[in-house]
């Protein structure tokens, strides 16, 4: 399998100004080798040994040969350090296993690769498990109960892939009878099914000459051929599809994105291992110019330009009656839709002093009402980042709540303590959830000593 010529697909995802004729990829050379070939791509602060061409296109390869040999050097490395996950099919094996459920099958690559977006392997693999024996087809995901995904999915961040996973099986039993389309234009129809997991169940499962770039992809690429763009770029989708080993597009493809995952790291690359070193423009600049390599092979990708975090703050009651907390249900739209909460309110971020008064409103609107004579406790805070929000959350506890009735038009539960865990709440409430059990002196945790003491701290 390897070595063989690549057949390059005639589908074309990206800029259409950019012609696949000029786009060769690069292979066994040396810099001097080097020629552009990609129009109208933007000049970049770095600049390098292969990218000093007066022309206004970074460097790629004309050399099909090199282009060969470089693929099955990757292919090798993979071959001998791939690591065993439980969604990936043995390397090399040719078979397409449709056996849902299976490692490599298109159900399993699929919900393997929307967990692992924007979440490490590690971190994945637990949850994997959990998923597929819990859903261990496509048709019993469909038919799962909501709160059931996202009890499953707690802790894993990013709830809308959950819902989005949900409604494209549901979608695939309506639209397909329950089989996953194998065409890129079908999967990309699919909810929460983009580029990128097209084109992995395309390559993966289903064997077909399709590229996909995710972030370790474009880090790859960029370094290897001294790309200096952002990975949004367009032109490293057409650096992947040059690239692609059309006969096994699947290992390929879990090829580079492993390479980017365990060598050619964000931070610390390991370049003296990585098997395509003597080939990788960026480090050949920086060992002609003399620089540190791992110094300058991380200047590239260009670092996205980063948007403002909002900075919020949330004052939370974690309210106890008989060893039961009371958790609400969020929203069906917006942040965390469809998870459990302990009753939650926006505060002001620099005002705390209201926290008290704001909950005690909060829990009036719920039905339950605090005599002024009751004290909440503080806990403490806890942080949280989502991409654009900035979290600071407050806590206070309420032991011992009156029981008053809650109003039965809010979606509401009370929750014993120990089965909190297993519920469907994110992972900033089980920070909470954590700092609250912490409590142990209740004089600590006097509101109005809290407010004193932060209030302190700021001046
Ligand atoms: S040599 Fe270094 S920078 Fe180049 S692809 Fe390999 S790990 Fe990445």
């Amino acid at each position: 399998m390897l070595g063989q010529k690549n057949a390059i697909p005639t589908s074309e995802p990206c800029d259409s100004r950019l012609s696949f004729g000029m786009l060769l990829f690069i292979a066994g050379a040396t810099a001097s080798k080097v020629k552009s070939l990609v129009p109208g791509h933007r000049r970049g602060k770095i600049r390098t040994a292969a990218c000093t061409s007066k022309s206004d296109e970074p460097g790629f390869l004309e050399d099909e040969e090199a282009n060969e040999a470089l693929r099955k050097k990757l292919l090798s490395w993979y071959e001998r350090e791939h690591r065993d996950l439980p969604w990936r099919a043995t390397p090399f094996s040719g078979k397409v296993d449709v056996d849902e459920g299976a490692a490599g099958s298109p159900y399993a690559v699929w919900v393997s690769e929307i967990m692992l977006q924007q979440t490490q392997v590690a971190t994945v693999v637990p949850y994997f498990e959990r998923w597929m024996k819990e859903f261990p087809t496509l048709v019993s995901l469909s038919r799962a109960e909501e709160d059931r995904i996202n009890e499953l999915w707690a802790g894993l961040g990013y709830y809308r892939r959950a819902r989005m996973l949900h409604q494209g099986a549901k979608l695939v039993v309506e639209k397909h009878g329950g089989t996953i389309p194998q065409d890129t234009v079908d999967l990309l129809k699919i909810p929460g099914i983009g580029p990128y997991t097209a084109g992995a169940i395309a390559s993966i499962a289903f064997r077909k000459a399709e590229p996909l770039v995710d972030g370790n992809v474009a880090r790859v690429f960029s370094r290897l051929l001294s790309i200096d763009e952002e990975p949004s770029n367009k032109v490293f989708w057409v650096a992947a599809r040059r690239a692609l080993d059309g006969n096994n597009p699947g290992d390929f493809n879990q090829a580079l994105m492993e390479l980017g995952s365990t060598v050619c790291t964000p931070k610390v690359p390991s370049c003296a291992q990585c098997p395509l070193r003597l080939e990788c423009k960026s480090r050949n600049a920086a060992l002609e110019r003399g620089l540190d390599i791992e110094d300058y092979v991380t200047k590239f990708p260009r670092k996205p330009k980063k948007t403002k975090q909002q900075e919020q703050a949330v004052a939370v009651c974690v309210v106890e009656n008989d060893g039961h907390l009371l958790m609400l249900k969020r929203p069906k739209t917006g942040l965390l839709p469809g998870l459990w909460e302990f009753p939650s309110v926006e505060v002001d971020c620099d005002d705390d002093k209201n926290d008290a008064n704001r909950i005690r409103r909060k829990l009036r609107t719920l039905g339950l009402a605090l005599p002024k004579t009751r004290t909440l406790q503080c806990v403490g805070s806890v942080g949280h980042i989502f991409t654009h929000i900035r979290q600071t959350l407050r806590i206070y506890k309420l032991e011992g709540a009156p029981t008053n009735e809650i109003d039965s038009r809010i979606e509401h539960r009370w929750t014993r303590e120990d089965e909190v865990e297993g519920t469907a709440i994110s992972a900033q409430m089980k920070k909470v959830f954590e700092k609250s059990k912490s409590l142990s002196k209740p004089d600590d945790g006097l509101m109005d000593k809290f407010v004193t003491k932060r209030k302190r701290k700021r001046d």
